[in-house]
């Protein structure tokens, strides 16, 4: 089972990716680890990527495709993808490349949190992009280059949005409802 999940920077992603890989013994793909481990290891890959980062923009779709396909070729396992995709030519870009191996996104979960909650949460959460401009750059491009991807996986009938407040359990509870269904 494909499972991608979506919701703005600060949404809680990372924490309910975390429960979701135990629980249901998924791989996590994190496009945003991969890129700062390029980072800490000094690849040129990293050295050109943290530019964009620092500013809050995206990293470019073919890079981004490059490593995901790359990362696809060396697994049999069911996926989690967090931060991935974040515009619709990435999103066509995963679905060729699970098509071409027989497979598909089996569910897309939408962490739904309000804004004001969500600057709190970031600015608390200190790592080098989460000072304030660069938290309202990376919210511009999450509702200008990500949230139409709420549209392209509803028209696939894979959306479920679930409310992001209130304990981590909560949330994922309610994620579970959706993923055992
Ligand atoms: P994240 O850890 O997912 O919040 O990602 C941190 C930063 O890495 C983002 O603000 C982007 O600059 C870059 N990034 C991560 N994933 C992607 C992606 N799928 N497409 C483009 N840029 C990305």
């Amino acid at each position: 089972m494909h499972v991608v999940i979506l919701g703005a920077p600060g949404s809680g992603k990372g924490t309910q990716s975390a429960e979701i890989i135990k629980q249901f013994s998924l791989k996590h793909l994190s496009t945003g680890d991969m890129l700062r481990a390029e980072i800490a290891a000094g690849t040129e890959l990293g050295i050109a990527a943290q530019t964009v980062m620092d500013k809050g923009e995206l990293v470019s779709d073919d890079i981004i495709l490059g490593m995901v396909a790359e990362q696809l070729k060396n697994t049999d396992k069911g996926i989690l993808f967090d931060g991935f995709p974040r515009t619709i030519a990435q999103a066509e870009g995963l679905d060729e490349l699970l098509a071409e191996m027989g497979s598909q996104i089996a569910h897309v979960i939408e962490l739904d949190v309000d804004k004001e909650e969500i600057i709190e949460r970031m600015l608390a959460r200190g790592r080098a992009d989460d000072n304030e401009e660069t938290i309202r750059n990376r919210l511009e491009v999450f509702e200008t280059q990500t949230a139409p991807l709420i549209e392209y996986y509803h028209k696939q009938n894979k959306l479920s949005m679930v409310l992001g407040s209130g304990s981590v359990a909560d949330i994922f509870a309610r994620i579970q409802k959706v993923l055992s269904a």
